[in-house]
Formats: C-alpha cells, structure tokens, sequence
C-alpha cells in the first residue's frame, strides 16, 4: 500500500479572521512540525474545492450562497465567534473538498490512512448554520459524500475536539447509518451534547454524547474512548473511520480545561488504529480545533506518526466513575457494559 496522505491547500491562510484563536497561524505551525520531520512519510496533496452537488448534500444552496456573498462582500460575523473574509468561502471550499478526496483515496484504496490539515473548521456548523469558526461541515459533507458516492451503509465518527460537535451531531441525529460518538468538555461551547442527547427516530442510539467535566485528563478521556466508543463501534461494524480531530483538550490549550497531552491524542489515535484494523477499513482525520500553536502542533505529529507508522499497541485502562456512568447509559443500545 501506498503512502499515508495529508491534505493541505494555501487557501487555508487567506480565511482571515482578525484577532481571533481560530487563526491562519494555526496552519503554518503544523506544517512546520511536519516538515522538520519529513512529514512522517505522508504524501501531501492539494485539496480540491468541494463538488457544489456533493456540498449540496449536507448545506441547501441558499445558506451555501450566503457564505460565498459574504465573502464577496469582504467579510463580516455570521455571529460574534464566526468571522468571514474575502478568503473564507474559497477555503472553506477546500477544507469540504480536501475531507471528500480523502474518503475518496481511502475508499479507492489508494492509501490506509489520511489527515486533511485544513481550516475553516466544521464541526459546529449545522445544516443551515455557520457557528463556532466554522462554515461548511466539513467531516459530514466526506461522509455524506461516502455514502452516496460509494455507497457506504455504515460509517463511524469520532470527534475528540474538545467542544461539542454539534453540528455533525444535528446532521446525522436521525441516522443510523453514522455511529457519532463526541467527547467534550461540558459545561463549554456550545452548551449541547449531554448523555441523554442519543439521537432521535432511527437514529436512537446513534449518537454517543460523552461529556467530560472541566479538568479530565487521560483518566476520563481514555476509558471513554476503550470501553465505550470503540467497543460501541466494533459493534456496529462501520466500514469507515473518520476522526474529527481537534486538539483543544490539550493541557495547554486557552479554550478549555481539559488535561491532554501530545501522547493522549497518541493514545486514542492507537484506538482508531486497532479498530479500524480489527474491522479492516480504512481510517483518517480532519482537523478541527486547537489554539495552543505549539500544542496542536506536536499533537498532530503525535497523532500522525501513529496513523502513519500503523501503532495499534494500545494499552488498557480502567474505567473511571464518568466511563462507567455512560456504560450504564449506553448498554441499553451497545455491548458496552463492564
Ligand atoms: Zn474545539
């Protein structure tokens, strides 16, 4: 197989938001990381702008329309957090346009794994909705593009930013044909995605909301992923993992509370690892939030020389009080009990 890709585009840096976190700063310090070591062998590709029909699938024409007219106009706030430029709309294109071609490589086989390095950020953006720093969902629109276009039946969603990914959450609340399993900080932006938050219709079950209190470390985000997302996972045999990987759990990070470090991303990202092997399919990551320049960037290199080298040498941790909690409550739906 073929070498591991990483998606970039420059029209990252021309999504202008001011005095902000969310900044074209943040791409820069990754690649420079990943070029003081050779980019861990990943093979870097341009990413393409989104097919409009593909885009289509996940945000209607009209609210698509309004970011492109905002950015024609120069830019303004769709609200006080989410900032566009003349540049936005072209990088968001790309940004939705890079997560498509991954799943394309992936499903096409040309390699086992991927990353999309790529700014705007998505996972807050609803249907319809531009909302914290993010425009066009990015990782709903590959996966909604995995479905249709190479008629995927089951596809697995990992998000590790330490916000809410609402905006995946909403897409997807009434399917059963996405597994969305978050992790995040709560009480924190945006407010959503506590326990009780399952899904609706036939999507009961298929969202796994795993809210973390300010302050968790490994010891709560660890087990969460072994005994709960992963085994929830392995049972419902998806036949792609995508991470929605932020970085904003890190210790380091001004956003947030949590306790991460640069190995915790590499610790779960060995989870993805083992998974997406025991099930044998393919797995990659898009990149969310993370604010803490140097922290992101070491963090994805942490997370991409275990994606890249195939680490699957996971260890075992207990259960904390919060990982038995979300047993307890998701068991009903998935062989997740202790
Ligand atoms: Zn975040």
């Amino acid at each position: 197989m073929s070498a591991p890709l990483y998606f970039r585009s420059d029209s990252s840096l021309e999504h202008e938001t001011g005095p902000h976190p969310e900044g074209p700063g943040r791409i820069p310090a990754i690649e420079r990381e990943m070029e003081a070591h050779d980019w861990l062998g990943f093979e870097r590709r341009d990413a393409p702008r989104v097919d409009p029909e593909v885009l289509g699938a996940v945000h209607p024409d009209a609210y698509v329309d309004s970011v492109r007219a905002m950015s024609e106009r120069g830019g303004g706030a769709f609200d006080p957090d989410t900032i566009a430029s003349t540049g936005t709309y072209e990088a968001a294109l790309h940004a939705a346009g890079g997560a498509c071609a991954l799943v394309d490589a992936l499903l096409g086989g040309e390699a086992p794994t991927g990353f999309c390095g790529l700014r705007p950020p998505g996972h807050h953006a609803e249907h319809a909705r531009a909302m914290g720093f993010c425009f066009f969902n990015n990782i709903a629109v590959a996966v909604q593009h995995a479905i249709d276009a190479h008629g995927l039946e089951r596809v697995f969603i990992l998000d590790w930013d330490v916000h809410h990914g609402n905006g995946t959450n909403d897409i997807f609340y009434e399917r059963r044909d996405v597994l969305f399993a978050s992790i995040h900080q709560w009480p924190l932006y945006p407010g959503t995605g506590q326990l009780c938050d399952v899904g609706v219709g036939g999507g009961d079950g298929f969202s796994l909301n795993l809210a973390v209190p300010g302050g968790s470390g490994d010891g709560t985000w660890l087990p969460l992923v072994e005994h709960l997302a992963v085994p929830a996972a392995r049972a419902f045999e998806p036949q792609l993992v995508l991470v929605s990987a932020g970085f904003d759990a890190h210790r380091d990070d001004p956003l947030a509370t949590c306790r991460l470090t640069e190995e915790s991303f590499a610790a779960m990202a060995r989870w993805v690892v083992a998974l997406a092997g025991e099930l044998g399919v393919p797995f990659g990551a898009v990149l969310e939030g993370g604010y803490d320049l140097g922290a992101l960037a070491r963090s994805v290199r942490a997370t991409l020389e275990v994606f890249g080298s195939g680490d699957a040498d996971v260890a075992s941790v207990e259960p904390d009080a919060v990982t038995q909690q979300a047993q307890s409550h998701f068991s009903r739906w998935w062989p997740v009990a202790a």
